[in-house]
């Protein structure tokens, strides 16, 4: 079969072609295919490790440690896509390899240009992934707007590729917005340029997805289709629903998926949407709220957040609670008229997530106080978890001047330190420990009833860890270790004594958790907010 689905955006950013993409993944799996995603990044970062979560919110990881655009993580969440490095594609990744191709001879003294060097090493990355027999389609998603400077090369390599698979065999599919202006009257001008300009670069799409507040009368649909030589039945409307996780099925009702198949000549099949319902019923009808707050560095763009936002989410849906998240920047809670008491009212569970540098750290350690001793369930995510540890030997050992040496390198008490391997490392691009690592849960601890299991596995991304000189001082105090690596070498979880629920973890569970199965250490977080909540 081996079909190949690309994703492009007009008009402006932001329009939520990740979701589209990720949509048209889950509706595909539904059908019973098999889907892999890739994305592209035109930017000339190698990757997004190290931008700014500012700049680019989350930095996805994926099992084989490659730091990715966050849109990955909406793969994971939509499809069930085996994701590595392999998918995450960039501008920086490709003309690096051309250039170390060039360097080496490997051009044998031909001029190398960006058709057809650039453009082949996108395609040949392309279909690395789609080449893979287990594939059914691959759906490719190009970041940026059509138009943009940056993405040419990359829209002349779906061009080609467009070309050379055969319009049955490679569709697609654009996403535009279609605005209302004051009065709420639609104009459908920009998306007919948009369609234009993706026109001019050769590609005519077979499917536009119309970004509008409110779903788009058929009226409205028929003109795009007029102004774009899109079928009617290819034009959806890709209204703003009440949660992602409908998107699915805002577009299996447009039959958007069946649609593309007959473009692609595939043999239609069953669609099984329940479990998608039972997600959206679960969202938008709960049966209970609970209310968590979160207690972090990068809280003005949501993006920042994105896994723990959704995972979270995730976790209610395990009980049917809808979740009212508080954003609590901790520098709020660093100055020393900051009523904690008023700021966690009403609060089942408290979150600290990751993090790197120095701002805002005492504030989370006051958060992980608060939790502590008030006994409120904590969850704490890598720097959570290294906060928990610091927090613990200041307030319990007594060691006031307890700290990382990431924010204090003088410290005499550094409990949290610089992994061994970190020590040597002067490039700062993926080079922290990352992925996948195993870890052996301790029996009897709260991390070991969530998972159920001895072994697991987690990913990671951090350069600090726990410091072993100080581990027998901590469990003289009863913190408890309740995870380690295979070996026992370093720790990668920890909890407080006499608590109803703590874990504190150095890895990211939040990278693995999905809508339609909910991460076990979410879902018992969130179960024990609700008996926090209760109580
Ligand atoms: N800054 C910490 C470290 O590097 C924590 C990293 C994180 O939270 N991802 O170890």
């Amino acid at each position: 079969m081996r079909k190949l689905l690309f994703v492009t955006g007009g008009v402006c950013s932001s329009l939520g072609k990740g979701i589209a993409a990720s949509s048209i993944g889950a509706l595909m799996e539904a059908r019973g295919f098999s889907v892999q995603m890739v994305k592209i990044d035109p930017y000339l970062n190698v990757d997004a490790g190290t931008m700014s979560p500012y700049q680019h919110g989350e930095v996805y990881v994926t099992d084989d440690g490659a730091e990715t655009d966050l849109d990955l993580g909406n793969y994971g969440r939509f499809t069930t896509a085996k994701l590595s490095r392999a998918n995450s594609i960039t501008t920086g990744q490709v003309y690096k390899a051309v250039i170390e191709k060039e360097r080496a001879g490997e051009y044998l003294g031909r001029t190398v240009q960006v058709v057809p060097h650039i453009t082949n090493e996108i395609k040949q990355r392309i279909l690395a992934v789609a080449s893979n027999p287990e594939v059914d389609m691959t759906i490719v998603e190009i970041g940026g707007t059509v138009g943009d400077i940056e993405s040419v090369p990359f829209l002349e390599a779906c061009r080609q590729l467009i070309h050379e698979y055969g319009k049955q065999n490679a569709v697609s599919i654009h996403v535009t917005l279609v605005p209302a202006v004051s009065g709420g009257e639609i104009k459908t001008k920009p998306t007919q340029h948009a369609v234009k300009e993706l026109q001019e670069v050769g590609i005519q799409p077979d499917a536009l997805i119309l970004r509008s507040a409110k779903p788009l009368s058929d009226d409205v649909r028929r003109k795009i289709s007029l102004f774009t030589n899109v079928e009617e039945e290819g034009v959806i409307s890709g209204y703003d629903a009440p949660t992602i996780y409908e998107v699915p099925l805002a577009f299996y009702n447009q039959k958007l998926d069946t649609f593309l198949l007959r473009k692609m000549n595939v043999e239609s099949r069953h669609a099984e949407l329940g479990k998608w319902q039972a997600v959206v019923q679960a969202v938008t009808k709960p049966s209970r709220k609970v209310k968590i707050a979160v207690v972090g560095k990068y809280m003005d763009l949501h993006d920042s957040y994105k896994s723990i936002w959704e995972a979270l989410c995730h976790g209610g849906i395990a009980h049917n609670a809808g979740l009212e998240i508080e954003k609590v920047d901790s520098s709020r809670l660093e100055d020393s008229n900051a009523d904690l008491e008023a700021i966690f009212k009403g609060i089942h569970g408290i979150l600290v997530p990751g993090g790197f540098g120095e701002r805002g750290i005492e504030g989370m350690i006051r958060a992980a106080r608060y939790a502590r001793e008030n006994k409120i369930p904590y969850l704490g995510i890598c720097l959570g978890m290294q906060i928990m540890v610091i927090e613990y030997a200041r307030s319990v050992i007594g060691w006031q001047d307890a700290h990382s040496t990431e924010f204090n390198k003088a410290t005499p008490h550094p409990v949290v330190c610089l992994l061994e391997e970190q020590t040597r490392i002067k490039n700062y691009g993926g080079t922290m420990r990352l992925g996948a690592y195993e870890a052996v849960t301790k029996a009897g601890s709260f991390i070991r009833a969530a998972y159920g299991t001895e072994q697991i596995s987690e990913r990671h991304r951090h350069r600090y860890e726990v410091n072993n000189d100080i581990r027998q001082e901590l469990e003289a105090h009863n913190l408890t270790i309740s995870a380690t690596t295979p070996n026992g070498e370093l720790v990668e979880a920890c909890e407080w004594p006499e608590h109803p629920w703590s874990v504190g973890v150095q890895f990211h569970p939040e990278f693995k958790s999905r809508p339609t199965s909910p991460h076990p250490l979410f879902k018992e977080f969130i179960r024990a907010a609700l008996s926090h909540a209760g109580a």
